[in-house]
């Protein structure tokens, strides 16, 4: 359908080497987009290279440390340099260090912020000038459920993502008229990485969000596909500065 047809596009997904990201880089890549993922380790990003190709996406990896912002620049320029043009930006590299609040080295509070928030602000910027020279442009952040509530073992996380939601407001008010719509999703509990130390570290957690979970299962990376194309396309062209829980109804079951 061509609401939704990103034949054409350049997406670029940080962090797009696993995980959320990479299922986010397969959906985009499949319904027409150049997909370029980035990420700090190049084992990961030669493999989902590898593995995109399989799926006949036309696509290329950068290295990129997301809490450098000359290494961010770098990465949109060459993007641009290669690609000609960049359509898509997904700012979804994220990190976490589980700990209770006073437990927390400030350095390693602060590297979750820088690696969850700073960086999104970092590329939109970076990417705002390319968007202006073709007259639009689609940014997507990735938030969480902690950009609702409030994660015990997570006071850095959750005030990144927090930022997250208000990061997108803001950015997405003063580029409307630019014709850049920036909005965030907000997945609950996907199988991941990420979850599995937690899954681990707490062993309630698995049932816990089974039972809260309306659908009563965890989400897997490819149920943020369809909303990464969605917002990626045509089809979302009237919807800005909003956040969209992609979570099984986590968030709704009080
Ligand atoms: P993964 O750990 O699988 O993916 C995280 C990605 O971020 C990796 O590709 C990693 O690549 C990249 N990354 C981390 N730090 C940096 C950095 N400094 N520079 C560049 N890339 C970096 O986890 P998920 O797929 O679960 O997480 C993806 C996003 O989704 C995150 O923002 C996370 O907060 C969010 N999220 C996840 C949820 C879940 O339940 N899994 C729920 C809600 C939100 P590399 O290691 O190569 O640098």
């Amino acid at each position: 359908m061509k609401l939704f047809n990103l034949s054409g596009k350049v997406a670029l997904i940080t962090g797009g080497n696993g995980g959320i990201g990479l299922a986010m880089a397969k959906a985009i890549g499949e319904a027409g987009a150049s997909v370029i993922i980035a990420g700090r380790n190049e084992n990961k990003n030669n493999e989902s290279i590898e593995f995109l190709k399989g799926f006949n996406i036309e696509c290329k990896s950068f290295k990129v440390n997301v809490v450098d912002e000359v290494s961010c620049k770098k990465l949109i320029n060459d993007v641009v340099n290669d690609f000609g043009k960049l359509n898509i930006l997904v700012n979804n590299a994220g990190t976490n260090i589980r700990k209770r609040p006073e437990e927390y080295e400030l350095g390693e509070w602060k590297s979750i912020i820088d690696t969850n928030l700073i960086s999104m602000f970092t590329c939109s910027k970076e990417a705002y000038k390319h968007f202006k020279n073709i007259s639009g442009g689609k940014i997507i952040n990735i938030g969480s459920m902690h950009s609702l509530f409030g994660a015990p073992l997570g006071s850095a996380y959750s005030a990144s993502k927090g930022g997250v939601v208000q990061l997108t407001k803001s950015l997405a008010n003063t580029w409307a008229q630019d014709n850049i719509q920036v909005n965030a999703i907000l997945p609950g509990y996907i199988d991941t990485e990420l979850t599995r130390q937690a899954r681990i570290d707490i062993p309630q957690l698995q049932k816990r969000v089974e039972e809260r979970t309306p659908v009563g299962r965890w989400g897997v990376p490819e149920d943020l596909g369809g909303i990464a194309v969605f917002l990626s396309s045509q089809g979302s062209d009237f919807i800005t500065g909003t956040a969209i829980p992609v979570d099984g109804g986590y968030s709704i079951n009080g």
